[in-house]
Parts: C-alpha cells; sequence; structure tokens
C-alpha cells in the first residue's frame, strides 16, 4: 500500500528553496514553500523597472554548460530553453585601456592545447602563467588565489583576477585558492563543451523562477509569500512548530523543515550554529542603448578589463553591466556609479558619450557570503543535528561557489536526503 509522504516545509523561496520544493513535489511529497519577499526568486529575480522603461534582473548571471545542477532543474521545470548561449564562439574580451581584444578559447579535451599557442593565449601572457593552475591544485585550505598564481602582468590583470573575481565574486588576495580549482576542473581542464556561458534568454524571473512556481502550483503546492519566519519552536532536538509572528505553525511528528534563507537569516534562526560571516557586493547597471547598439562580432556578452565594467551583457536595447568584488564601489551614490561606468559601456558599444542614456544602478550588497579560506571551513553540512530539519543555500557545503549551481545543488541534497529517507512515495 502506498503511504501519503508527511509535508516538507521549504523556507525561502531563492534557488535553492524553489530547486528543493521541485525535486520533493516530482517525488509526491507535498510541499508549502514560505518565502519573506512578495515575489521568489531571491537573490535572482527580476522586476520592471521605471527609468529604463522594461524588466530588468537584479544582476547579470553567468551560468556555464558545466552547470549540471542548474541544467537538470531546468529540465525538471520544463524550461530547458530558458537559458541560451550569448556568443556562438569562445568569450570575447577587450581591454578598455588599450583597445586589445582576444577570446577565451579552451581546448576541445581535457589537455589545455590553447596555453601552448601563442595565437589562443591571451595577449601578453605565457604558457607559464597558466600552468600555475596547478598551484590552485596543490593549494593548502588557508591559500587564497594571489598566494597560489601570484601577480604577473598582464595574466593577473587579464586573466587570474577578472576570472576570480567573476566565479567567486572576490579579488584573488581574499579568494579561496581551493574553491576556485574546483570550477577550473569542472569547466576549463574537462573542455570546450564544459565552458560554454548560458545566459537567462529574457530575464531571470521568465527562465529560472516563473517556470518552477508554475510547476510547484500544477502540483498543488502552495507558496506563502510575504511570510517571514521569525523563530524556530523547538522540542528538544526537533522543530515542533514555525513562528511567523501573528500566525504560528505546527509540525506534525512527521513532517520536515528545509531552511533555505541566506547565512544571515539562518545564523539569527539558529544561533548555535558558527555560519559564514561576511558578504561581498555586486554593482550592475542597466543602460537604456539603441536597438541598433552591437557588441564586437555581435556577442551578447563582453568580458573588459582596465575599466569599471567587468560584463556587459546585451540584449536588444538593454546593456546590462556588472561590477563584481563591489566593496569600492558600492557606498558610492549613483549617479557617480552611472558617470564612472558609462564610458566603460559606451566604448564597448561604439556608441557616443553624449547624451548619456537613462542608467539604473542596482546594488547587492550581499550579493554572496564572502568565500575566503576562514568562511570555507564554516559551511555548514545539510544536517545540522535537529532530526526534522536541514538546510540548503549557496552557502552551504556543496563544494561549489555561491551560485546558481551551488544553490541548485544544496536544494537538491537536502531534497534528496528527505526522499531517501521516505518509505513510499504519494501525490501531493
Ligand atoms: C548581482 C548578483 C549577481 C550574481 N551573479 C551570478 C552569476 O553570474 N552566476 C551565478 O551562478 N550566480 C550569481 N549570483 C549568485 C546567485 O544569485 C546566488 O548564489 C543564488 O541566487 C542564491 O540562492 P539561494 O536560494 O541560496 O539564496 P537566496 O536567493 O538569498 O534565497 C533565500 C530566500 O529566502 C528568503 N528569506 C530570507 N529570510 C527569510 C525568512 N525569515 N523567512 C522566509 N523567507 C526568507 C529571501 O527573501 C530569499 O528569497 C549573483 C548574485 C547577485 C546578487
Amino acid at each position: 500500500m502506498t503511504r501519503k509522504a508527511a509535508r516538507v516545509h521549504v523556507v525561502g523561496a531563492g534557488m535553492a528553496g524553489l530547486a528543493a520544493a521541485v525535486r520533493l513535489s516530482g517525488s509526491g511529497v507535498p510541499v508549502t514553500l514560505y518565502e519573506a519577499a512578495p515575489r521568489a526568486g531571491g537573490r535572482c529575480r527580476s522586476y520592471h523597472d521605471p527609468v529604463i522603461g522594461r524588466t530588468i534582473d537584479n544582476g547579470n548571471h553567468l551560468l556555464l554548460s558545466a552547470n549540471r545542477a542548474a541544467l537538470s532543474y531546468l529540465e525538471e521545470i520544463g524550461a530547458r530553453d530558458g537559458l541560451i548561449a550569448p556568443t556562438e564562439g569562445p568569450l570575447p574580451f577587450l581591454d578598455l585601456t588599450s583597445g586589445e581584444t582576444w577570446r577565451l578559447e579552451p581546448s576541445e579535451g581535457p589537455i589545455a592545447w590553447w596555453v601552448f599557442q601563442p595565437s589562443k593565449r591571451i595577449p601578453g601572457t605565457r604558457a607559464f602563467d597558466f600552468l600555475k593552475a596547478v598551484n590552485l591544485r596543490l593549494a593548502g585550505p588557508d591559500t587564497t588565489v594571489a598566494e597560489a598564481v601570484g601577480r604577473a602582468e598582464p595574466a593577473d590583470t587579464r586573466f587570474w583576477r577578472p576570472l576570480t573575481v567573476a566565479v567567486l565574486n572576490a579579488t584573488p588576495e581574499r579568494a579561496s585558492a581551493r574553491l576556485l580549482w574546483t570550477v577550473l576542473a569542472e569547466t576549463f581542464l574537462k573542455g570546450a563543451a564544459h565552458c560554454k556561458p548560458l545566459i537567462a534568454r529574457d530575464s531571470l524571473d521568465a527562465s529560472l523562477v516563473e517556470p518552477a512556481v508554475r510547476v510547484l502550483e500544477a502540483r498543488g503546492c502552495t507558496l506563502h509569500h510575504g511570510q517571514r519566519l521569525r523563530g524556530l519552536v523547538r522540542d528538544g532536538q526537533r522543530i515542533a512548530g514555525l513562528d511567523f509572528g501573528a500566525d504560528r505553525m505546527e509540525l506534525a511528528a512527521d513532517e520536515r523543515v528545509i531552511l533555505a534563507t541566506p547565512p544571515a537569516v539562518t545564523a539569527e534562526l539558529l544561533p548555535e550554529l558558527r555560519l559564514p560571516e561576511g558578504n561581498d557586493p555586486i554593482v550592475n547597471a542597466h543602460v537604456a542603448v539603441p536597438e541598433t547598439a552591437r557588441l564586437p562580432e555581435g556577442a551578447g556578452i563582453l568580458g573588459l578589463v582596465g575599466g569599471v565594467a567587468e560584463w556587459i551583457f546585451l540584449r536588444p536595447g538593454l546593456a546590462s553591466v556588472t561590477v563584481s568584488a563591489a566593496d569600492r564601489w558600492v557606498d558610492r551614490p549613483a549617479e557617480d556609479l552611472a558617470a564612472r561606468l558609462w564610458p566603460d559601456v559606451a566604448k564597448a558599444l561604439s556608441l557616443p558619450l553624449e547624451p548619456a542614456p537613462p542608467i539604473r544602478i542596482v546594488k547587492e550588497k550581499r550579493a554572496t557570503f564572502s568565500q575566503t579560506p576562514d568562511n570555507l571551513r564554516l559551511r555548514p553540512k545539510p544536517t545540522v543535528g535537529l532530526s526534522n530539519l536541514l538546510l540548503a543555500g549557496d552557502y552551504t557545503d556543496t563544494g561549489l561557489p555561491a551560485t546558481i549551481e551551488g544553490a541548485v545543488t544544496s536544494g537538491q541534497t537536502a531534497a534528496g536526503l528527505i526522499l531517501q529517507r521516505l518509505p513510499d512515495r504519494a501525490a501531493c
């Protein structure tokens, strides 16, 4: 006889919470989601912006063809076509100071032959600059990227720094060498097929969030918006209830909770845990540009060095710019940031400096937890000694950086741990 599975309460409808809910409900487990914000998505969200006059994302999000968990999540929500390749060929780069351009072109197979081919290398770099990747592989837990690979120029400015900042949202002086290695091992060292950039077709919401919400609703799962969890009601080593302030939810003996909240919130709810502390910001600028504006070689993405802007994503009429590890910029007024970023965008798109178009600056002060060696030691496992509670979120110990891939992996892992323990499965 098939027994009805006990309900799982997922708190936080970011990518981790959504991935957990999708995986569980797909196996017939009834799920209720609670989200503090008016909409799902968390740090991966979109909204209509009156300055630009269209939907924008909170920030550019780049995925890679190596992101197996994220791609499996898209399959599960029937939205595999929500991610598109922004460029047919390898990733293009522009040095805003010198005007030089190049493409980052990994080899087909696992051996990085491109490193030994001057025509395929970044201008001015030597094979030796890239062979320092071995030092990342050998790095101890306390080693930073800069300690492992050094700061020889131009390899620092043109490769190691942009790579580290893009992948770990921290400068090489602060970022964990080991964590960068895990990404290189999954991408460059597996070959070009694992390094293809992917971006949301129209918006993060349309590609990654709304399809999941639709699937969950169709499966009978409830998503409560504007429900901020204030406290966990304990009964010994078990969670007996969820305290939402005005509302309080008693949990049945076999019901479980997945806490998919950001680390600072989780730390307040579970003060006995020591979790990663400190965050690194990302600044994004969205610029209304003419529909005819083009990046070099017609790509939809461009990496930049030598300026303030680091990446441009181009959609018809909209250029979106990223500045990661943005500690020096995030507290400046939006007008100052717009004035600093627009010349970089104008140069990349070959547009005149005057008149400057409308620009929306979006500051995410807590874009990711600080991915330093010290913090990596504090990443928690999904199980934390409470019998019916699991943690999920990009800060948990997935072995991956704080990314969509990390968040989805954490949600799928938490769901998998619950599914393993189910005696039987049943419909929602
Ligand atoms: C600007 C920016 C650019 C980025 N670029 C990239 C990129 O290029 N590639 C990439 O892969 N990743 C990128 N990331 C990282 C990626 O967005 C995150 O790793 C991922 O979205 C984290 O998902 P999460 O579910 O772990 O956390 P969150 O998205 O933070 O989700 C947690 C959810 O919990 C909710 N919540 C909080 N407190 C409570 C409470 N008490 N009760 C109920 N709900 C609560 C929040 O509202 C939120 O919806 C970027 C992030 C930012 C901000």
